[in-house]
């Protein structure tokens, strides 16, 4: 890390411009700017996994319990980046594609079907460049016929068996070596809607983190894991209520062997 990056701060709508550098895409357009990190030389594909709520406090909160991502940022870096929507949909359509959401105007599901806006995957993949989605079913219909890999989950099943689905899908298809991959856990953030307390959605992130430590183990040492935040927790008693709006990101590279 350079002098000047270690004093600037960092958001949501730097992931995929970073990602762009490593990918050598080009993004026709960004609110954000490329981290220069060493934890990225060496690295040729990239893995963005979106967990969602997520929040900075909150994985500082929950780190002890969590021995996968604890490790993970002991050989990788973590960064407290900020979260430009309180919303699912528009910070993860920022997170993939680089732009605020007046930006790229995606504000629901509906909307991210109608967008015109090129996420990502989309670039990577008109590039030539092997992807693979796995997200919520909606979220996935997007990139259907688009890119090589898709898997959608609905989110109507138990949330610790979606992210047991969605962990055993991305461990399928990081088999494929896939030059960027996008994955989703919904667990958190279900748990929060869901009223439970304290124990309940640390318990939901110990599964997420079990998830964590298997994909990590599946992907060889080229590929750069972003694990981050949509937004921090945005309801029950956990909820925050003020600025600043910090999700978590978590750099590591994958551990598996080529
Ligand atoms: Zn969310």
């Amino acid at each position: 890390m350079t002098d000047q990056e270690t004093t600037r701060s960092y958001s949501q709508l730097d992931i995929a411009p970073t990602a762009a550098v490593i990918l050598g895409l080009q993004l026709p357009e960004s609110d954000g700017r490329p981290i220069d990190l060493a934890a990225s030389r060496g690295c040729k594909n990239v893995a963005i996994i979106i967990v969602d709520s997520l929040g900075y406090d909150l994985l500082k909160w929950l780190l002890p319990s969590l021995e996968n991502m604890r490790e993970l940022i002991s050989g990788g870096k973590l960064l407290r980046i900020t979260s430009v929507s309180n919303h699912t949909t528009p910070a993860i359509a920022s997170i993939l594609s680089g732009l605020l959401p007046r930006h790229h105007g995606i504000f629901d599901k509906a909307g991210a079907k109608e967008s015109r806006i090129l996420s990502l995957p989309e670039i990577a993949a008109v590039s030539g460049q092997s992807c693979a989605v796995i997200m919520e079913q909606n979220g996935a219909e997007v990139y259907q016929g688009l890119i090589e890999t898709v898997h959608g989950i609905s989110d109507r099943i138990p949330p610790q068996d979606f992210d047991r689905e969605a962990c055993r899908l991305t461990c399928l298809a990081l088999q494929e070596k896939p030059r960027l991959l996008v994955s989703y856990f919904i667990g958190i953030d279900k748990s929060v809607h869901m009223g439970l307390a304290r124990e309940g959605i640390k318990n939901a992130a110990l599964i997420i983190d079990r998830c964590i430590g298997e994909i990590i183990r599946a992907a060889d040492e080229e590929t750069l894991f972003m694990i981050c935040g949509d937004h921090p927790i945005h309801a029950g008693p956990l909820k925050r209520n003020r600025g600043p709006y910090c999700v978590a990101m978590i750099l590591a590279h994958g551990r598996g062997h080529k």
